[in-house]
């Protein structure tokens, strides 16, 4: 029995078999790494020259710059209930524009570059151009030729669905059973192909891989092993330098940054945390969350494994009700990239997630969804904790919870998540007393 064999390795691998809740310390996060994996500052060029494109295609952003606002979320510290020393900021991917969630970053990206090459392989586009006129019928009628596919879960397929459909490739998203109806509706009716598969997540991303690969004119965003999305979620570490500049809030050897990323395969949380390592180097501690029933990355970076393991293959079912994160198996590509740069992992149980999710309403009056939610648990495990790998927080630290999503959420599942988060804190309140 491999689980066996690991447990005698790695002892938390049994917790992990368990679904317990657990906190990982990475022992070789700080070791040397090669800083060569993506060019951030060619990815942040890249988003700067299509932004006018943005600007014509969408409403919002007015500037065509897809970015989050950085928030401190003071009352949702109070709400907490727990010491946490320094200040304590939410970073709105939640509400990025265009795709209300975090693959606005990697996937629109992706899509982008892809359109570019194009453009500039036809000979109508240099990169001297304004890139407004890409929105023109002649390239409209140019992109129309080709054609994207993605596997997803369900926001990096509204994501590539949406950006693709506003360029005006053929998209087509390839949808595990666990999506939620509302997403798949609503990339039907944007013209996106949406093809359901009653498996899991894997199986749609490599049905998916597999009908792209026999067509030359599709191009396959492949969120197991793209370097591109990558290098579009990396570029908010570029971003949240200038925003912490911007805000006053210093980060250095006295003023130490962590940050708590909820984590699926693995390229939005790796790719932003590459970029966070990358700008603020050892005074930047990021920390993954994952679902107790889809602990992927974690169950990767434990085994040293990475992608030759998934929790079916310690007997884990890998369901979760943060459908984001309900992901099998980690992105080898990624976890490798993690390997000495993620401080630690924790996984969280999903009724947690709800709680949190109604005191961030309450306090903040802000939502974001289940998933996003799992970050919050990271204070637990670092604020007042002695530890090898990281310094415990002070009044001068600076937490940051990456929000990854939940403004594309209809009102109506809002509010069912928000009274199921009502009734278990009231639940938890009782049963305190
Ligand atoms: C996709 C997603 C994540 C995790 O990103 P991965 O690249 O899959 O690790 C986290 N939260 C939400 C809401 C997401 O949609």
């Amino acid at each position: 029995m491999i689980t066996d064999e690991l447990i005698v390795k790695t002892p938390v691998v049994k917790e992990i078999a368990e679904c317990k809740e657990i906190f990982w310390e990475n022992d070789r996060a700080g070791d040397s790494f090669e800083d060569n994996i993506v060019d951030i500052d060619e990815a942040e060029a890249r988003l700067v020259r299509f932004a006018p494109f943005i600007k014509r295609k969408f409403s919002k952003p007015e500037d065509g710059i897809i970015e989050s606002t950085l928030r401190e979320i003071n009352q949702m510290k109070n709400a907490l209930g727990m010491n946490i020393p320094g200040r304590l900021f939410l970073k709105c991917d939640s509400h990025l524009p265009i795709s209300g969630s975090v693959k606005a970053r990697g996937g629109i990206y992706e899509v982008l570059k892809f359109a570019e090459k194009i453009a500039i392989d036809s000979g109508m586009l240099t990169t001297e151009d304004d890139y407004g006129k890409l929105a023109d019928d002649e390239f409209r009628e140019l992109f129309s030729k080709y054609k994207v596919a993605v596997g997803s879960t369900g926001n990096l397929g509204l994501s590539i669905g949406i950006i693709s459909a506003a360029i005006g490739f053929q998209v087509t998203v390839h949808m595990s059973a666990d999506a939620r109806q509302w997403k798949k509706d609503m990339l039907r009716s944007k013209g996106v192909t949406v093809v359901e598969y009653p498996d899991d997540y894997e199986a749609a991303v490599a049905q998916g891989r597999a009908e792209a690969a026999k067509d030359p004119s599709c191009h396959f965003v492949d969120d197991e092993n793209s370097l591109d999305l990558f290098a579009g979620y990396s570029v908010a570490g570029k971003r949240l330098r200038k925003q912490l500049d911007d805000a006053g809030v210093t980060v250095d050897e006295k003023h130490r940054l962590y940050v708590y990323l909820p984590c699926g395969v693995g390229g939005a949380p790796g790719g932003v945390t590459y970029g966070i390592k990358h700008y603020f180097g050892d005074n930047a501690y990021c920390f993954f969350a994952e679902p107790t029933h889809a602990p992927c990355m974690t169950l990767g970076l434990v085994t040293g494994l990475h992608n030759r393991i998934a929790v079916g293959d310690i007997g884990i079912d890998g369901r979760t009700e943060a459908d984001g994160l309900a992901v099998g198996r980690p992105s080898g590509l990624v976890s490798q990239a993690m390997e000495n740069r993620v401080t630690g992992c924790f996984t969280v149980n999903d009724e947690k997630l709800y709680p949190y999710l109604a005191a961030l309403k309450d306090s903040e009056d802000i939502f974001i969804e289940p998933s996003a939610c799992a970050a919050f648990e990271g204070l637990k495990y670092t604020c007042g904790k002695q530890s090898r790998s990281f310094p415990a927080p002070d009044d001068n630290s600076v937490h940051i919870i990456w929000a990854t999503g939940g403004d594309m959420v209809p009102e109506d599942e809002k509010k069912t998540y928000y009274e199921k988060g009502t009734l278990l804190m009231k639940k938890q309140e009782e049963g305190c007393e």
